[in-house]
């Protein structure tokens, strides 16, 4: 088989590349899939090799169906794909640990660098890469759009204080809470405000995924040196959503040292997450401490004022006369986040522009059906339980079944972990839906796994995934 596909595999990935670029776009192409490369192609099986394990995690869990299908639509007898990690220290003739097949001319070519790339030159030179480190700002997270409750008070009071004051007032100041709770606004918001009033000093904002995506590239290109220097003129660094970083060794130190060396220097950092810095996951004690040495800001989950006054403040903004009690029912319904309540106005307001008939509860409880019926039911201990029970390939029954063997015990104690991270049910209500357990017994297993994450990187990876796919 590989005979078959020697003289052409070259052409073949290029066309592979040119489908997964049209299907995923360019920014993802660019982040994940660019990096990769083609290591043999081989007995039906095409193996091919990203930086580092966060990588192949990544690639794996989100695009490994793609590549597949866009291999088999140029050939047929690919049946597999394989994504190995190497480093830059692997031993070039050995990707994998595994001894590997007889090398086709395309794992010699590739066995002389494990980072050949067909278009190298094209990427090493990257300028517009290295100009443009800071993600573009949302026109529409500013300070004037922010509405302010009991719930992000705080927060917001801590923003406005970074963005106002030349000084650094807190280092670094840092915003967590749930998804879709306006911590990008705000970074925002400090970003655009310094850019009006003090266009001189450099601002830069990036979510951790780029900031890790830039951080493999400069290793990959054995470049870092020019990674640091991006980050040396700035005044201010915002990374959002660092809880990305946690847990993915070579970057987190990098960012630790980063850090450190934008703090000594007294540059301003702001830094998001979804948890506080002592409840981050994967992340060592000293960078944990050091996160928390500034000012740490939560923001709560919305009330009821906060989500009305939102809903008037944008109904507003965006010209619509929606009745007050149309906002109120909005504002009692949709109570998961701010984004989702933003996008219940956003549909109302299409309809009702397309139908032409005036907002009332009943229109806005037919066009919002499944968002409502959503904010009903969050992620639901059942579903946890199926997905886990699928992942690790046991059935269903023994969630809630008294075996205690090891391969059924640990993916049940995954589960209740899981609810009690995705879920608001208690301890008790738990145990109960794990076969009438006892409440201690599901401390037990969040315990159990909080200690196997801080201990095992791949097994706390690993249950990342899950909760992503969980969650998603
Ligand atoms: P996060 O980054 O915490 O997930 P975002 O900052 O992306 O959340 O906010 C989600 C959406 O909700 C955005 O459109 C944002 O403008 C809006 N939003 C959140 N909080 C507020 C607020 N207090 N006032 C106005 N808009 C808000
Ligand atoms: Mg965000």
């Amino acid at each position: 088989m590989a005979e078959q596909l020697d003289p052409s595999v070259d052409a073949q990935w290029a066309r592979v590349r040119a489908r997964l670029r049209e299907e995923y776009g360019e920014s993802a192409f660019k982040s994940w899939l660019k990096p990769l490369t083609l290591v043999l192609v081989d007995e039906g099986e095409v193996r091919i090799a990203v930086p580092t394990r966060f990588m192949r995690d990544w690639v794996r869990s989100h695009y490994s169906d793609g590549i597949l299908s866009a291999w088999r639509t140029e050939n047929k007898s690919v049946k597999a794909v394989e994504i190995i990690v190497l480093t830059a220290q692997s031993e070039p003739a050995r990707p994998a640990p595994e001894p590997v097949a007889a090398p086709t001319p395309m794992s010699r070519n590739a066995a002389k660098s494990p980072f050949v790339l067909r278009d190298a030159p094209a990427e090493r030179e990257a300028p517009e890469e290295k100009e443009d480190v800071s993600a573009p700002l949302d026109p529409r997270f500013t300070f004037a759009n922010w509405v302010t409750g009991k719930s992000n008070e705080f927060a917001a009071a801590a923003a406005r204080r970074v963005a106002e004051e030349a000084k650094v007032p807190f280092n670094p100041l840092f915003l967590y809470g749930g998804v879709g709770l306006g911590k990008t606004h705000l970074m925002h918001a400090i970003a655009w405000h310094i850019r009006k009033r003090h266009p001189e000093r450099k601002v830069i904002y990036l979510s951790a995924e780029k900031f890790m995506y830039q951080f493999i590239r400069a290793i990959r290109f054995k470049d870092t040196m020019a990674f640091k220097e991006q980050f040396r003129s700035v005044d201010v660094l915002m990374i959002d959503d660092v809880q990305f970083i946690s847990g993915k060794d070579s970057t987190q130190e990098e960012f630790f040292h980063t850090f450190n060396a934008l703090v000594d220097q007294n540059r301003q950092i702001v830094l998001s997450a979804d948890k506080s810095p002592s409840d981050l996951e994967g992340l060592e004690e000293r960078v944990k401490s050091r996160l928390a040495w500034g000012l740490v800001a939560d923001i709560h989950p919305t009330t009821y004022e906060l989500r009305l006054g939102i809903l008037q403040s944008k109904a507003e903004q965006m010209g619509m006369g929606v009745p007050p009690k149309v906002l109120e029912f909005l504002a009692h319904k949709i109570t998961s986040n701010v984004r989702e309540l933003e996008g219940a106005l956003n549909r109302i307001n299409a309809h009702a522009t397309l139908v032409g008939r005036p907002i009332s509860i009943e229109t806005a409880q037919e066009v919002l059906l499944d968002l409502l019926r959503a904010n009903d039911r969050r992620v639901t201990i059942e579903e946890i339980q199926k997905r886990v029970a699928e992942h690790y390939q046991i059935r269903l029954s023994d969630m809630s079944s008294p075996r205690r063997a090891r391969a059924v015990a640990r993916p049940r104690q995954v589960a209740m972990y899981l609810a009690k991270q995705l879920t608001t049910r208690s301890l008790p209500e738990i145990g109960r839906k794990f076969g009438g357990r006892d409440h201690t017994t599901v401390m037990h297993a969040v315990r159990k796994i909080e200690e196997l994450r801080a201990s095992d990187r791949n097994f706390s990876d690993d249950i990342d995934l899950l909760r992503r796919m969980i969650e998603t």
